[in-house]
């Protein structure tokens, strides 16, 4: 039988427990997951402080971590295009072929709705928390984060001194000012 395979596009500025939720319950109505690391060409922006690579590296690592089979999803970094109307095209491009969209983002869904495509929004978990905005605030802050997000994306952004890199990133520079 045909295997079912659907897509979930995310930034994962950084990976978070909404995330990890959302991808282990459509693993248990799917047979494969493409996890689409949007906004592939952005890093060291406020709002996109780590790389593609980073961020894979996060969401294999958080899978892992509970023991999702590595056999039952693709990680593909997709960089962003100008043009919105191309872009359901230009993900299509670059990944397995899927029927099947998980997004809670409304113009990701507008966008694979114009192309023919199923679209799910998935339930929100505790969004006020897991959250990447808010995250990425308490890192700032230096407010206590390392619960809203798998162990090993908390060691990993320790590991690169992403702390820093945000907080750094955070900083008008002196001309701005
Ligand atoms: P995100 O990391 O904020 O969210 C990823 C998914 O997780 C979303 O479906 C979101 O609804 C869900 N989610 C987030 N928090 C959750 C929680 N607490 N509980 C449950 N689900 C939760 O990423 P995003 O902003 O949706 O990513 C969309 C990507 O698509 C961006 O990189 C964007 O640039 C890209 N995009 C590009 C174009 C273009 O290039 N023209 C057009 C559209 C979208």
């Amino acid at each position: 039988m045909k295997k079912s395979r659907g897509i979930i596009v995310g930034r994962f500025q950084p990976v978070h427990n909404g995330h990890i939720q959302i991808i282990r319950n459509v693993l248990e109505e799917i047979d494969e997951l493409i996890i689409a690391i949007g906004s592939a060409q952005l890093s060291h922006t406020p709002k996109n402080p780590f790389t593609a690579g980073e961020r894979v590296t996060m969401v294999k690592e958080a899978l892992n971590e509970i023991n999702i089979n590595p056999n039952s999803y693709y990680i593909i970094p997709i960089p962003d295009i100008s043009n919105h109307s191309l872009w359901a095209s230009h993900v299509k491009t670059l990944t397995p072929s899927f029927n099947k969209v998980y997004s809670g983002n409304p113009l990701v869904q507008r966008l694979f709705i114009e192309n023919n495509y199923e679209v799910t929004t998935p339930p929100l978990y505790n969004r006020t928390e897991y959250s990447g905005r808010e995250i990425r605030n308490k890192m700032i802050n230096d407010e206590k984060w390392d619960i809203l997000v798998p162990n090993t994306t908390y060691k990993f952004i320790r590991e690169i001194d992403g702390i820093n890199r945000i907080k750094d990133l955070s900083q008008k520079e002196i001309n701005e000012l």
